[in-house]
C-alpha cells in the first residue's frame, strides 16, 4: 500500500501554516480569509492573500516553527514502516528543516515560499488548476501506484483523498467526508493509522 501524508495538521498537531500566521500575519485577514474559502474565494486566492500579510525575514519564522511545532504521535512509526510520500499544499522551505528536526528523511512534494519582505511569495508547484475540482489540488501531484492509502485533515485533502483507495481523515477533512457519505477511517495518532495499515 502506498501511503500519501498530508503535512499540516495531519503529521504537524497544529497546522504550521496558521501557527505563522497567528503568530506573524494578520489574524483579521486571515480569519475572514478561512470563511470566505470555497465560497467566494478559491484556495488560492485564500493562501495567496494570507501569506502576503506575513512579512518577517524567513530565519526568524523557521526558528519560530523549530520550537513551536510538534509531530503527532506515531510519525516516526508510519515513516519507518511506509516510507510515505508527504504532499503538502505548504512549503519545501518549512517542512524539511522539520523533518530533519525529527531525524526523518521522506520525499515531500510541496511548494515554495518567496520571504520577501514586503509579503511572502507562493511558488506553486503545479499551477494548472485540477481537473476535477478547478483548484490548485493535489490530486495532480498524487504518486501513481496502487493501492495507495491517504492520511489528511484539511479541505486541500478533500480531492485528492477521494483518488485513494482508503482514507484516513480527521478534523474537517473528517466532517467533509461525513456530510458527503464518502467512507473513511478516522483517526487521532499516526499509531492508530499503523494499526489500521497492519490490520
Ligand atoms: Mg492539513
Ligand atoms: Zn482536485
Amino acid at each position: 500500500m502506498r501511503v500519501v501524508l498530508d503535512w499540516d495538521g495531519t503529521v504537524t498537531m497544529r497546522d504550521s501554516l496558521w501557527m505563522l500566521l497567528d503568530e506573524f500575519g494578520d489574524r483579521e485577514i486571515f480569519a475572514q480569509a478561512e470563511k470566505d474559502l470555497g465560497k467566494t474565494l478559491s484556495y488560492r486566492e485564500v493562501m495567496e492573500m494570507e501569506l502576503a500579510t506575513i512579512q518577517v525575514p524567513f530565519e526568524e519564522a523557521l526558528t519560530f516553527l523549530l520550537d513551536s511545532v510538534v509531530v503527532r504521535e506515531g510519525f516516526h512509526e508510519l515513516a519507518a514502516k511506509h516510507n510515505p510520500l508527504i504532499l503538502s499544499g505548504g512549503f519545501h522551505q518549512t517542512i524539511e528543516p522539520l523533518l530533519a528536526r525529527e531525524g526523518v528523511s521522506l520525499e515531500v512534494r510541496a511548494n515554495r515560499i518567496n520571504p520577501r519582505t514586503d509579503g511572502w511569495l507562493i511558488e506553486w508547484r503545479d499551477p494548472e488548476p485540477c481537473e476535477v475540482c478547478g483548484e490548485l489540488c493535489k490530486r495532480r501531484n498524487l504518486p501513481t501506484e496502487r493501492p495507495m492509502a491517504y492520511v489528511g485533515d484539511g479541505y486541500s485533502d478533500r480531492c485528492a483523498a477521494l483518488a485513494a483507495d482508503r482514507i484516513f481523515a480527521r478534523d474537517a477533512l473528517a466532517r467533509h467526508l461525513e456530510t458527503e457519505g464518502v467512507p473513511f477511517e478516522r483517526f487521532e495518532t499516526l499509531t492508530e493509522v499503523v494499526a489500521a495499515l497492519a490490520a
